[in-house]
């Protein structure tokens, strides 16, 4: 890494590299959302605010893991038979009996372990005849029975701070018998885009039109992390507008997200907006795409303006943004997984910036994963990014690729997960 997050206070209005720029976000960034306690049905996709430590045990009670015949164990000292005794255990209706050894008890799945017994033997592998069943051999003691606290003892901490609670946690939360769930409350995330030509899809077209799709993009981004959105609609390219937009956006939310506007064009007001009603951090980064990147802080809110070209402000979001809200909104910082893939290309690029190549990935004759560029990588070819399967990194320093060479590649499976 090249200059640590100190040259980023030394020297805001420098380029700062990816990971210094990452090291810097993790540092700087603690969750600014206070607490709410939610129903579970309501929780799925928050962060949990507290640890979880469990007051049960999981399963509660000693269960049978199939539908068969229940008996000790030390009863096949005296042989493979064993006497049938009336009645049965199913799921939720316990055997008020005890078996004796010698004995054993016809058992359904999830139905508590019968007193005195340990092992359950299948269905489909004893025989029955009359009120004798004949047990295979070679059964262990304790085959087929699920013991309490298997899956999670009393006591331990199940889930922690920061977790994001996905379908696995809240079931684990269900099982343990809670109601409901101490979570951070959802970012309030002001959106908007800056430019003259930009258009409200749906509009009339107009000579030198865009229409506006930033704001989608990263409506859709935003909709993964725990948010509430204001969507503040298109700002023109003008100093006052933006400050006038960029003011009442910071005064109540936690976080404003904009995008165009931030390189050092004549029409570009967001930085010079920005930098006079907070503070910028940086805002341009050794990355292609993304150079225009700004982020930093607007009063009490947090300020990302991201670059105009929609890949770009994609690629940043994902790269950047997203780890930095998911911290803000209570998460741990989620380092997205570096998977080594070989490279199915040879390329030359300059000393200096780290480049993120939109690839797909194929199966290669030695069981690698290839990737593969997509062959339109300029950064506002959006329609690469649903062509790809996700990005290989290229550091800073790296000139020259050749087929073969080993490459980090990024899922956009995990980026994009919600
Ligand atoms: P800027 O960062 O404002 O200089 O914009 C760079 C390029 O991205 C220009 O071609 C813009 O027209 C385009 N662009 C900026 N904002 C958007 C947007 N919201 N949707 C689509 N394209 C955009
Ligand atoms: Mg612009």
């Amino acid at each position: 890494m090249s200059g640590g997050a100190e040259d980023c206070f030394a020297a805001p209005g420098e380029r700062v590299t990816l990971d210094a720029a990452l090291q810097l976000l993790r540092e700087r960034a603690t969750p600014c959302v206070g607490t709410e306690r939610v129903p579970l049905a309501a929780a799925c996709g928050r962060y949990l605010a507290q640890p979880v430590q469990a007051q049960r045990d999981v399963p509660a009670f000693a269960n049978a893991a199939v539908d068969g015949y229940a008996f000790a164990h030390a009863s096949l000292a005296a042989g493979l038979e064993l006497r049938l005794l009336e009645g049965r255990a199913a799921a939720g209706h316990p055997f008020p009996g005890e078996v004796p050894v010698g004995s054993c008890l016809r058992v359904l799945t999830g139905a508590p372990m019968p007193a005195g017994t340990d092992t359950v033997a299948m269905q489909e592998h004893v025989r029955r005849i009359g009120p004798t069943i004949h047990i295979p051999g070679a059964l262990a003691e304790g085959a087929n029975r699920r013991l309490a606290g298997e899956d999670v003892a009393a006591g331990s901490v199940v889930l922690f701070a920061g977790c994001r609670l996905g379908p696995a946690e809240l079931g684990v939360l269900a099982e343990l018998g809670l109601a409901d769930v101490e979570v951070f409350r959802p970012l309030r995330v002001a959106l908007l885009s800056t430019g003259d030509e930009l258009l409200e899809p749906g509009a009339a077209m107009r000579p030198g039109g865009v229409f506006d799709a930033n704001r989608f993009i990263l409506q859709g981004l935003l909709a993964r992390l725990p948010t509430v959105i204001s969507d503040l609609g298109i700002v023109a390219d003008d100093a006052e507008a933006v400050h006038a937009a960029l003011t009442a956006a910071s005064a109540d939310h936690n976080v404003v997200v904009a995008s165009g506007g931030a390189s050092r064009g004549d029409e570009d007001h967001v930085v010079r907006a920005a930098q006079s009603l907070g503070r910028l951090d940086f805002w341009q980064i050794a990355l292609k795409p993304g150079r225009p990147l700004a982020i930093g802080r607007l009063g009490a809110a947090t300020f990302v303006g991201l670059p105009g070209n929609p890949v770009a402000t994609m690629v940043c979001f994902l790269l950047l943004a997203r780890p930095l809200l998911a911290r803000l909104a209570g998460g741990t910082w989620p380092e997205p997984r570096r998977y080594p893939v070989r490279a199915g290309f040879d390329l030359t690029k300059q000393p200096g910036r780290a480049e993120l190549l939109r690839v797909r990935l194929s199966a290669g004759a030695d069981g690698d994963w290839v990737a593969t560029a997509v062959p339109r990588q300029g950064s506002g070819v959006l329609t690469a990014m649903i062509e790809a399967d996700g990005l290989v990194e290229l550091a800073a320093e790296r000139t020259v690729v050749t087929a073969g060479d080993r490459l980090p590649f990024l899922s956009f499976a995990e980026l994009l997960a919600a």
